[in-house]
């Protein structure tokens, strides 16, 4: 489970390798409990700590014995197998205190689109889950224990979270507990109060993907006929921001090569994200057609990229690329 590598050995006073996620992560699967939710990488592990995990009572003592565990290893030069090549491990003075101020919220699957390019097109007897249990009492327990602190990130990921039924309950609570670094991405086809208050008061990060500048080019992509009521999403989201908060709302435009790789498509998305009140850009790429294609990517597909970039920067928004395409970019330099 532990590898040594000489390369890991800090020679840093107090420094070893580890990540946020080791340190004072706690991640909700369907199925189990693990450090992390960073699983695109080679060898990955997700340092599960718990399998069969469907919201049994958790014994706090014997987690923060494992994360004591993976320190006490990586301290030595010996690194867990599933995090070798991961990009989050970093030589730091790591704190060695008991909380948790990381947490990933993924133990659904349960959606209201159905994205062609989505993870249950490889694994569908995985998707439109429901969730096998609640979260928020955990939460609650792990804030009245002083367990979970504010000052990371608190994310959703799996399905739609806007689908659970406590989510609006999660993130008042964790507002009303001045928590904040709240993040969700979002297919924005259902609106939701309490994130548009996190926007609002500063502490939340919305990514609604759209991935279409059009009603036709959604509809293919998604497979539902929801392009306004996103839109519409959008907009009241970008409402709530103010100078400061400008940046905490943006539409995300996965390029699909052969089905939204135009520029007319990526022109007409930014068109009516800047005339929605957004100030980010956001571009990834199609997984599945990445790993095929990586190494003969044709050259229009660096030009859009190069066509948004450009009019991101007339339009004065701010311009950000997923890894997965930022590095696609910095490989052709
Ligand atoms: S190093 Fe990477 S894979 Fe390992 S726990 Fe941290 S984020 Fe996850
Ligand atoms: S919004 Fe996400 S979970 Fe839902 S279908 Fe699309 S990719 Fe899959």
């Amino acid at each position: 489970m532990f590898v040594y590598n000489e390369k890991f050995v800090s020679k840093k006073e107090g420094h070893y390798y580890s990540c946020p996620w080791i340190e004072h992560g706690l991640v909700f699967f369907s199925y189990k409990l693990a450090m992390c939710c960073h699983c695109g990488h080679e060898g990955s592990s997700q340092a599960v700590i718990r399998n069969n995990y469907i919201g049994q009572k958790i014994d706090w003592d014997r987690i923060f014995k494992i994360k004591d565990m993976f320190r006490k290893f990586h301290k030595k030069g010996k690194i867990n197998k599933g995090c070798v090549s991961c990009p989050y491990l970093k030589e730091a003075k790591w704190d060695s205190e008991r909380y948790i101020d990381n947490l990933y919220i993924s133990h659904f699957t349960n959606c209201n689109s159905k994205c062609i390019y989505c993870f249950a097109a490889k694994h569908p007897e995985d998707f439109a889950k429901e969730r096998l249990y609640q979260v928020l009492p955990i939460i609650k327990e792990m804030y009245e224990k002083s367990i979970l602190r504010p000052g990371g990130i608190i994310s959703f990921g799996g399905g739609e979270p806007t689908l659970l039924d406590e989510f609006e309950d999660i993130v008042t609570y964790l507002l009303d507990n001045y928590f904040w670094g709240i993040r969700a991405h979002t297919s924005g086809i259902i609106y939701s109060p309490a994130l548009a208050r996190a926007i609002n008061e500063i502490r939340g990060y919305v990514v609604v993907s759209v991935d279409s500048g059009s009603r036709e080019t959604f509809k293919k992509i998604k497979q539902i006929s929801c392009y306004d009521k996103v839109r519409d999403t959008i907009r009241k989201y970008a409402l709530q921001t103010t100078f400061l908060g400008r940046y905490l709302v943006s539409a995300k435009f996965i390029i699909i090569p052969g089905i939204n790789d135009t520029i007319e498509e990526i022109e007409n998305w930014l068109k009516a994200n800047y005339d929605a009140g957004l100030y980010t850009t956001v571009l990834d790429i199609e997984e599945n057609w990445y790993l095929e294609n990586k190494n003969n990517i044709p050259e229009h597909i660096y030009k859009l990229v190069d066509y948004a970039k450009k009019r991101a920067k007339q339009l004065n928004t701010n311009f950000e690329l997923y890894e997965r395409l930022q590095n696609l970019m910095d490989e052709r330099k």
